[in-house]
């Protein structure tokens, strides 16, 4: 019986929301065990590094890499699984673009650190430890592996072939991949794919009318209406700067989409087009007469009801974006 391709399946820095995504095929994954020889996924296999490291150049078919790269060791094992792979796969959001452990470049890896151990009211630690280093148990060292300045896509570390979004990618997508792969029928290198090339409002099937709003909300403040466009209710729905793919669960469950699918087909920053957008709903009155400093101070007005502009534009690409992080607190 000739030999199944090897399918490994990794998490780096990552809420292990990649690995439930590929559980969720339910009864398909047995389509997979049958197709391919599932042999690398450290949360549900015993696989070791050192496994890896014995198989030759190239012998895994496909890694679905998940997670960015917070580590050394996340570094290394990135290297490591490109060697062995002849398609390594960006899989997710913090793989593609960093998703929410890149909003730690907002700020220095030592902030981050005393925030954790030093400065958190939870935290008993009065002989100020920082975990770090090698440290000796009679039953042997553990070593922790060091934290990188700041937090990379993994395209900025290795090469990448494909990339999946979602924050997780959907399990119906995920399958469409395997397919894809299994079929040979693969599009051109770097392509995203387990997606469309629109937008989420494309595939949304709320009203929209054009309707212009003076203030954001939040959403606990006030009950949508299940039918109108979330956007023009005043909820902070990214849709409309956010790739689809997904099939808008979360619009349908009546809350608004904040934009893991990253950016659509030809958007280089989804920040950047999301911000764009706001200018077709915002309202800040009628502004004959008024000077340019009155109608920036409105416009400042309608933003600040905009409780957090880079967790909200940002939360799934900022190490992929324009913009990359550390504003004002680059070291
Ligand atoms: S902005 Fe949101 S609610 Fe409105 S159409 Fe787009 S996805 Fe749907
Ligand atoms: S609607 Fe938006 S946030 Fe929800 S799954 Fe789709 S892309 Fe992600």
């Amino acid at each position: 019986m000739p030999e199944k391709p090897k399918l490994a399946v990794y998490w780096a820095a990552s809420c292990g929301g990649c690995e439930i995504a590929v559980v969720n095929l339910h009864e398909k994954i047995l389509d997979v065990d049958a197709a391919m020889d599932f042999m690398f996924c450290p949360c549900l296999l015993d696989t070791k590094k050192k496994d890896i490291e014995a198989l030759p150049d190239r012998a895994i078919a496909v890694t679905l890499f998940n997670g960015a790269l917070r580590t050394e060791e996340n570094v290394e094992m990135a290297h490591l699984l490109r060697r062995k792979s002849q398609i390594l796969v960006a899989f997710g959001s913090c793989a593609k673009g960093g998703c929410i452990p890149a909003l730690a470049n907002f700020t220095t890896k030592d902030e981050l650190l005393n925030a954790v151990y030093l400065d958190n009211p939870s935290v008993d630690n009065p002989a100020a430890v920082i975990p770090s280093g090698t440290t000796g148990f009679p039953e042997g060292d553990i070593h922790l592996t060091p934290l990188l300045e700041r937090v990379k896509h993994l395209a900025q570390e290795v090469e990448v072939d494909y990339y999946i979004p979602g924050c997780p990618p959907e399990s119906e997508q995920i399958w469409n991949v395997i397919e894809t792969i299994l079929s040979g029928d693969l599009p051109p290198k770097g392509s995203t794919i387990g997606c469309g090339t629109l937008t989420v409002c494309d595939d949304c099937d709320r009203t929209k009318e054009e309707k212009r709003i003076t203030a954001f909300r939040r959403n606990y403040e006030f009950y949508p209406d299940r039918k109108a466009c979330l956007l023009e209710q005043g909820l902070l729905c990214m849709g409309i700067a956010t790739r689809n793919g997904c099939g808008a669960p979360c619009t349908k469950a009546n809350m608004p989409c904040t934009g893991c699918y990253g950016a659509p087909e030809g958007i280089r920053d989804q920040g950047a087009k999301m911000v764009a957008a706001l200018g077709s709903v915002m309202d800040i009155g009628d502004t004959t007469g008024l000077s340019e400093k009155a109608i920036a101070g409105r416009v400042d007005d309608f933003l600040k009801t905009i409780p957090d502009y880079a967790g909200l534009f940002y939360k799934y690409t900022l190490a992929s974006s324009t913009l990359g992080g550390r504003v004002g607190k680059q070291t």
